[in-house]
């Protein structure tokens, strides 16, 4: 008997299961993601649809679950061209000795902008919809999310030694606010400062980032505490813990992003809580250089935001958020002795909201809400590793692999169509990274 005329919209996307991400195990069944300019305008039972909205193209995906994009909290795109250059070494070696004199030698704005784009590749096709990128020429950096249409937070890197990108932090610091400047009417860039670490920067540098960052409102994003041995050479050289020297100067806030964090004492879990601090956990970069084991479990239980990356290609080695997701999950409960320790949606969070909300972009991404962006991924959950779905957020969190992500849109944007890249192409990317093997491997 209603004669309402059906509104327009976009898109509609119907899927069997969707994982809005903010209600604890929350699944809407058999429902409707509907979307306009870009934004999600409402969630509906696929049923009362059609009498409620018309739209220009609508999308069918039965056996599909859809959730928000990942959000990939700390990593180094461009270091996708030094995947597999430098393994099974400590961090300090692995940086010192290998990554540091092979970065002096080749990397340069092209080498950023086009290892960029594989990274991008690879995480689009795995279901991010959102990194953080510490890395140098952030510019090319943003040219190359922006063409291929993800959203992207470019971690400044500030350290004190010349480098590709900085003759030292005073340049970095002043490029930085240039950058700022240059993006900040950006729909998918935005910038935060990202000195490298405790080791690698002194005082006087982050002095001004603390008073910056504060006066720009923009995140500072920060390797902190990765092994015992940055631990052990502060309190040698400096006589205080890294953390301790970070409260001092007045760089811990909502607005500090401290990645890695695998020596923590229970105070300084304390004072993490205390200053609302976010944590960048990266277990696979974290295994692989054996750098230690971040106390997920005991952080979360404190309070704090902790957050989920991939770090960079080069010591993971890939940017698959849904075995970061997975490792995650169950590293937890090993570190913990505890079973119960980040269960399957709290680890689905850590990947999606946690990380908007360390990236402060949490009124954009993170969840599938109302008003929000629609940065949006369909999981093909008919598959054998994914059946049968007594529940879609364990399936999502335990059995999924990232090759079943088969759909992503990044503001209401179709960028991954049935698997296949719509603004990347995978062949012209597979030729670059040929390219690239050929000039790394000439010797000297
Ligand atoms: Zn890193």
């Amino acid at each position: 008997m209603s004669n309402i005329t059906p509104e327009r919209a976009d898109l509609l996307i119907h899927a069997s299961w969707i994982v809005p991400g903010n209600t604890e195990d929350l699944v809407l069944e058999n429902s409707c993601l509907v979307v306009s300019e870009g934004k999600i305008r409402e969630i509906l039972d696929s049923s009362v649809v059609s009498s409620r909205y018309q739209a220009e193209k609508e999308i069918h995906l039965p056996g599909y679950a859809l959730m928000s994009g990942m959000v990939n909290t700390h990593g180094h795109a461009a270091m996708s061209l030094f995947r597999g250059i430098a393994d099974d070494l400590s961090l300090h070696t692995w940086l010192e000795d290998h990554i540091w004199p092979m970065e002096a030698k080749w990397v340069s704005e092209e080498f950023v902008y086009q290892g960029t784009q594989l990274a991008i590749a690879e995480m689009i096709s795995s279901g991010t919809t959102c990194f953080a990128d510490m890395y140098f020429f952030p510019d090319a950096s943003a040219r190359a999310a922006t063409e291929a249409g993800i959203r992207v937070q470019l971690a400044t890197p500030v350290i004190d030694f010349p480098n590709p990108w900085s003759v030292d932090a005073d340049d970095a610091i002043q490029k930085t606010t240039v950058l700022h400047d240059e993006w900040r009417n950006s729909e998918l860039v935005s910038t935060a400062f990202g000195p490298h670490a405790p080791y690698s920067v002194t005082d006087e540098p982050l002095k001004k980032i603390v008073m910056l960052s504060e006066l720009l409102d923009i995140p500072v994003h920060m390797h902190v505490h990765e092994t015992a041995f940055e631990v052990s050479e502060a309190l040698r050289t400096q006589g205080k813990r890294p953390i301790t020297r970070l409260a001092e100067l007045g760089m811990l806030s909502p607005r500090f992003i401290s990645v890695h964090a695998t020596q923590l004492t229970d105070d300084e879990i304390r004072l993490l809580s205390d200053c609302g601090v976010s944590i960048a956990h990266c277990p696979e970069s974290n295994l692989k250089l054996a750098s230690g084991f971040c106390p997920v479990d005991k952080l979360m239980r404190a309070g704090v935001n902790v957050s989920l990356g991939t770090d960079g290609a080069a010591s993971n080695n890939d940017l698959d958020m849904f075995s970061e997701m997975r490792t995650a999950a169950i590293l937890a409960k090993a570190c913990s002795g505890d079973a119960q320790a980040l269960p399957a949606f709290k680890a689905l969070q850590m990947a999606t909201i946690n990380g908007a909300k360390a990236l402060g972009l949490d009124h954009l991404t993170g969840t599938l809400e109302a008003g929000k962006q629609a940065d949006v991924i369909a999981v093909k959950l008919d598959e054998l590793n994914t059946q049968p779905v007594h529940n879609p957020v364990s399936q999502l969190v335990y059995s999924t692999k990232s090759s079943q992500v088969r759909y992503v849109w990044v503001n209401g944007k179709l960028l991954l169509d049935n698997g296949e890249l719509t603004t990347l192409d995978k062949e012209t990317l597979l030729q670059m990274a040929r390219t690239w093997q050929q000039k790394l491997g000439t010797p000297t």
